[in-house]
């Protein structure tokens, strides 16, 4: 994530609406990836941008709280983030409201780092069959009014599904103890799906393909291969080839895990160059082994700031040679899929 200013100087953050030192409202336009002031907010309508081509998506001032902008001349009313979610929790409880609030917030972050990043992002009404879409959904555990007996997160032909209870800090900690993993978060889960979704995109049916096979292996027997993680757990020695138990499961779940990582790896690099951490330099345009020799280094500061604060380690992962070199064919993909 780039650092943002309001036009006062204040640093403000990608989510603010407003600056918290001037009191200036606040949009982020998604196609320039600038956090823009408001032109005019006499009458009813607000305008953003130098010559108030822009308005705030529908859900501004809405309990989902979007900031993002679209042009004046759009015929939508959401913007290129909201609009990609196609179902939401019923919005008949409190905590529902919540939780399409934090849902839609980690989305934002998604989708700014795939436009950062220069992928691909299409939407269902410009592709009815296999366009980005999000539903976040509930079962008879957190709603007995519902039809679905078990909500899985996953993704299928562009649609991502969520359980809206992935929100919920206290669900998703117990889950990351019972599943022992190291890491929970909802953009994780979403960096994740959308690793499948670029894998039907860019990876399948592509000149990409025998290499994926040559790295992540081949991918028959998918449900079977679930079945047997679920029963049996991850492959001994799984953490010299693969960046988490999960990945160990199938070479689906292996990509997608690295393609989640490799995101994170990327938005936490250029947050920490915008605030000089590391060297200005164009991070994305970087070569492969300078970035994982400057995320060596930054890991290190996180956790070592994070454990003066009492926290547990900020980035609980150990980087082996096998891994690398997946994340490596992960960035060649992205860079050639940006560049066209
Ligand atoms: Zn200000
Ligand atoms: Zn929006
Ligand atoms: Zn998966």
């Amino acid at each position: 994530m780039r650092r943002f200013h309001c036009t006062c100087g204040q640093e403000v953050m990608f989510e603010d609406s407003e600056c918290s030192a001037c009191g200036q409202l606040l949009g982020f336009n998604p196609e320039t990836l600038e956090m823009l002031a408001v032109f005019a907010d006499e009458g009813e309508e607000l305008m953003f941008g130098d010559d108030g081509s822009l308005r705030p998506c529908a859900l501004r001032d809405h309990p989902v709280a979007c900031n993002w902008l679209i042009p004046a001349v759009d015929e939508h009313t959401q913007c290129r983030s909201c609009r990609l979610t196609r179902t939401i929790p019923a919005q008949t409880t409190p905590i529902n409201v919540q939780r399409w609030n934090i849902l839609e917030t980690a989305k934002r972050r998604l989708v700014y780092s795939l436009l950062w990043l220069g992928l691909p992002v299409v939407d269902r009404e410009e592709d009815p069959d296999v366009g980005l879409a999000f539903d976040f959904l509930e079962d008879q555990r957190t709603n007995p009014l519902v039809k679905k007996q078990v909500v899985l997160t996953g993704h299928n032909d562009g649609v991502i599904t969520l359980h809206a209870i992935e929100a919920d800090d206290v669900h998703r900690v117990k889950a990351r103890e019972q599943m022992n993993e190291r890491y929970r978060t909802v953009l994780g889960h979403m960096r994740h799906e959308i690793g499948h979704y670029y894998w039907d995109k860019l990876i399948r049916n592509s000149d990409w393909y025998p290499r994926f096979r040559r790295l992540f292996g081949g991918e028959e027997y998918y449900r079977q291969a679930l079945d047997y993680y679920y029963t049996y757990g991850p492959a001994p020695n799984w953490g010299s080839r693969h960046i988490s138990a999960y990945a160990s499961a199938h070479p689906w779940e292996d990509w997608a895990e690295s393609w989640a990582h490799y995101l994170h790896i990327m938005s936490t690099l250029e947050t920490a160059t915008g605030f000089g951490v590391l060297p200005q330099a164009d991070v994305y345009s970087s070569d492969f082994h300078v970035l994982m020799q400057k995320w060596e280094q930054l890991t290190v500061l996180m956790n070592s700031l994070n454990r003066s604060m009492g926290m547990p380690d900020a980035y609980p992962f150990w980087l082996t040679p096998q891994v690398i070199v997946k994340l490596r064919f992960i960035h060649q993909v992205i860079a050639a899929t940006a560049e066209k």
